[in-house]
């Protein structure tokens, strides 16, 4: 008979991983099973041609300095006993939201971003203060509560400037939004707070340094972590959890945590599940350039850019949407003096325009694309220079549905969250992106506190 597992986890990503960490400090006996032989899921890396590439790492949001008390970051060192140092942060330099008609600044200091506000909103400054204010006393993090409340309505009882409002809205769409142009409230709360008042750094050697020390303090304290692990199907009873892979291994397990959606889950226990979520997905390219940022005249950490008055954040119909984007340069970070330049950008992208393609002209778009979403990024970002390429890389929908199992690639999942990870069973439940907590420090989180509340209360 197979061994009994305390707790099986599906997904080896952010969640799954810090969600492994906690049950395992536990000394229950802990298995996360991944279906790649990577671990990382939205947020992680590979090899092409001999280059490495991160994948989904802009920033790490949620920063504040070492000794900060009551923030996620902390709470996250202190719940897995990582020491603050290992992460080796670098502190974003400034970011920026670009609109035709204005551009607003922000570091990692709200001060910056409040006199930003006072001067090209001097009307709205108080106003904006209040919101902060809300914010700051707003407990977001409950489990329980209504399903959805309107951020561009609870706004509205803030600011009345809608170009304000759109600007505010633009990053906090796009790290962390399931919903068409608007998201919830709380999940605005969470994103104010990891952008504007915590904010951006990067640690030194991109994601695979928090991967190495989340698989290596896994490991250390007798957790099981099986890669190339695709589980097939679930199936509850009251003795346990049957776990059966696509290899058709069976394990057993008291409790499952399931990281990879709600729906995905349901489809994993053979229930339907008639669910439907908008299709928002994205696409992203990576340009390694033979210059320095400087020397190309790049300056700005993070770009968030709207060519419009007013955000379409809706799914795209088109294969890319260039309406609006985030663009990244991570050599902008710290102090960090590289000779080379990485661009990094993100836009919609419509999942069934990409679905449609055959194999060929799939590559050929993805070409074409790959080379106006650069040229585009570069022209916004006012860049005359365009020195040799020397790497160059893009995904699409299909490729983050493919190597995370993200139904219609929709990285943000079902817009309705799970928040307690109760999916109706009574040994099976979800933590990371359908629970709610988003982005890496957000996700690691979400596995801290369902491992608590489900596995260890
Ligand atoms: C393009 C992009 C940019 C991003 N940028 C940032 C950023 O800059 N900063 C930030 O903080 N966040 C960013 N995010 C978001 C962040 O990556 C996610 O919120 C977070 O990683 C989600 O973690 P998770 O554990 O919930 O889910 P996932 O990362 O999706 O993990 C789920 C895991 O489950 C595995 N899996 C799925 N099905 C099965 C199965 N049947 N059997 C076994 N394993 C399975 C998957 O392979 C995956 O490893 C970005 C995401 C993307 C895609």
């Amino acid at each position: 008979m197979n061994e009994l597992w305390d707790v099986i986890i599906i997904g080896a990503g952010m969640s799954g991983l810090g969600a492994g960490i906690r049950i395992a400090m536990s000394g229950k006996k802990v298995l996360i099973l991944e279906q790649h032989n990577a671990i990382g899921g939205l947020n992680s890396f590979y090899l092409k041609d001999r280059i490495k590439y991160d994948v989904g790492l802009h920033a790490l949001t949620n920063f504040v300095p070492q000794g900060s008390k009551g923030h996620p970051l902390n709470k996250l060192c202190r719940q897995l006993r990582i020491p603050y140092e290992a992460l080796q942060l670098e502190e974003q330099r400034l970011s920026a939201i670009v609109f035709p008609e204005m551009e607003l600044t922000f570091n990692n200091d709200i001060n910056h971003f409040l006199e930003q506000i006072d001067k090209n909103f001097p009307k709205e400054i108080d106003h904006f203060r209040k919101l902060d204010d809300a914010i700051l006393s707003f407990s977001e993090t409950e489990l329980s509560g209504p399903e959805f409340i309107s951020a561009r309505k609870e706004l509205d009882n803030y600011l009345s400037n809608p170009l304000l409002k759109e600007m505010l809205l633009l990053p906090l769409f796009y790290y962390g939004s399931a919903h068409v142009n608007d998201l919830d409230w709380r999940q605005f709360a969470i994103l104010y707070k990891a952008l504007y008042r915590e904010g951006f750094a990067r640690p030194a050697g991109g994601v695979r340094t928090i991967l190495k020390l989340l698989r290596d303090r896994l490991r250390e304290l007798g957790g099981t972590l099986k890669v190339k692990a695709k589980v097939q199907t679930l199936k509850e009873s009251d003795a346990g959890v049957e776990v059966q892979l696509a290899s058709g291994e069976v394990l057993r397990a008291k409790q499952v945590l399931s990281s990879v959606g709600y729906s995905e889950t349901l489809r994993l226990l053979q229930i339907e599940n008639n669910t439907t979520f908008p299709m928002l997905s994205f696409a992203e390219t990576i340009t390694t350039f033979d210059a320095a940022p400087a020397t190309m005249g790049l300056d700005k950490t993070i770009v968030f850019f709207n060519t419009a008055s007013e955000v379409d954040y809706s799914p795209c119909q088109d294969l890319i949407d260039f309406r609006s984007g985030v663009i990244c340069v991570p050599e902008n970070y710290g102090n960090n003096n590289s000779s080379t330049t990485t661009l990094r950008t993100t836009h919609l992208a419509g999942y069934n325009s990409w679905k449609s393609l055959e194999h060929e002209a799939y590559v050929a778009e993805k070409k074409m694309l790959l080379q106006q979403s650069r040229e585009h990024a570069l022209k916004l970002l006012k860049c005359s220079l365009r020195p040799a390429i020397l790497a160059e890389d893009m995904f699409t929908p299909l490729t983050i549905e493919r190597y995370t199992g993200h139904i219609n690639g929709a990285i943000y999942g079902s817009p309705k969250k799970y928040r307690d990870g109760d999916i109706g069973c009574k040994r099976i439940f979800i933590c990371g992106t359908d629970q709610g907590f988003l982005g890496i420090v957000g996700a690691i989180l979400s596995g801290i506190s369902m491992a608590n509340y489900h596995c260890l209360s």
